[in-house]
């Protein structure tokens, strides 16, 4: 694939356009960045820090931390040769965050340091009822887990346990923490169903590295939490934990 071929090329990998290429990626946007630095290191003073409302657009994106982790805290803001507390300043980031430019591209490229995106909706993509079907409109959302690397969706919505599996990504509808919708779904192809319940439960879901476990827990038993019984579409009986590997 040349550049050519690419719905948007960003000339320029400083904070913009790797901000950019963040935000048009996470739109499904097949995007590419031109950089002439041979290397992320910058030349000369650039940014020196991340005032509080970048903070908190950063934030609504679950980054934030990782720039905080590594700045250092300035509560004190000049403001006509005086300097003020700022520390009252109406949001959680009530602070300008010392950081250098370096850092600031370094951690905007790091992709890889998110493992796993988990979306978690009301409304489940793939349900297999009884009472509710597959979600038209999160059918738009679906290119969009593609793309984005997803192995695994939770929902709600339907009182069952529901285990789908479409496009490489596990679907998990877990809707009966209290109230319980007895009897078998009934659309199972629809709904790419691979197993289901109909007892009361939770998910335990335990992540090591690049191993995500799900236990489906029921009743306290004599000996601790048990396992849910589970059913395929066909009718055969399962339990024990269900692994996906990133
Ligand atoms: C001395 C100084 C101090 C500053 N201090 C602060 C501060 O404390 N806080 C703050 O928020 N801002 C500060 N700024 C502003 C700072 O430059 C910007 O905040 C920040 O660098 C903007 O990022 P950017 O991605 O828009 O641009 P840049 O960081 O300039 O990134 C543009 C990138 O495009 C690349 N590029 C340009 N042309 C081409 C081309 N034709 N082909 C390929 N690549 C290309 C460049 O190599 C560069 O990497 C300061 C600026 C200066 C000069």
């Amino acid at each position: 694939m040349t550049l050519r071929d690419r719905d948007v090329v960003i000339v320029g990998a400083g904070p913009t356009g790797l901000m950019l290429a963040g935000e048009l990626k996470l739109a499904g946007v097949d995007v590419a960045v031109v950089e002439r630095r041979a290397s992320q290191e910058v030349a000369g003073s650039r940014a020196s820090g991340l005032h509080p409302r970048t903070l908190e657009v950063l934030d609504q994106r679950g980054l934030a931390e990782r720039f905080v982790a590594q700045g250092q805290k300035h509560f004190a803001v000049p403001f006509g040769g005086v300097m003020l507390d700022a520390r009252d300043r109406p949001t959680r980031f009530n602070y300008s965050l010392g950081l250098l430019q370096g850092p600031i591209e370094r951690t905007l490229a790091d992709t890889d340091r998110a493992r796993w995106r988990l979306p978690f909706c009301h409304h489940p993509p793939f349900c297999a009822g009884p009472q509710h079907r597959n979600t038209d409109r999160m059918d738009r959302l679906l290119p969009l887990f593609a793309a984005g690397g997803i192995r695994a969706v939770f929902s709600g919505h339907e009182h069952n346990f529901q285990h789908s599996r479409s496009g490489g990504i596990d679907y998990f509808v877990t809707g009966a923490g209290s109230k319980v919708r007895k009897g078998p779904p009934t659309h199972f192809e629809d709904a790419h169903t691979l197993t289901w319940a109909d007892s009361a439960h939770f998910l335990l879901v335990t992540i090591a590295g690049d191993a995500m476990t799900i236990r489906v827990c029921g009743e306290l038993g004599d000996t601790g939490l048990t396992d849910v019984t589970r059913y395929t579409p066909g009718g055969g009986v399962e339990s024990g934990s269900i692994t996906i590997i990133r």
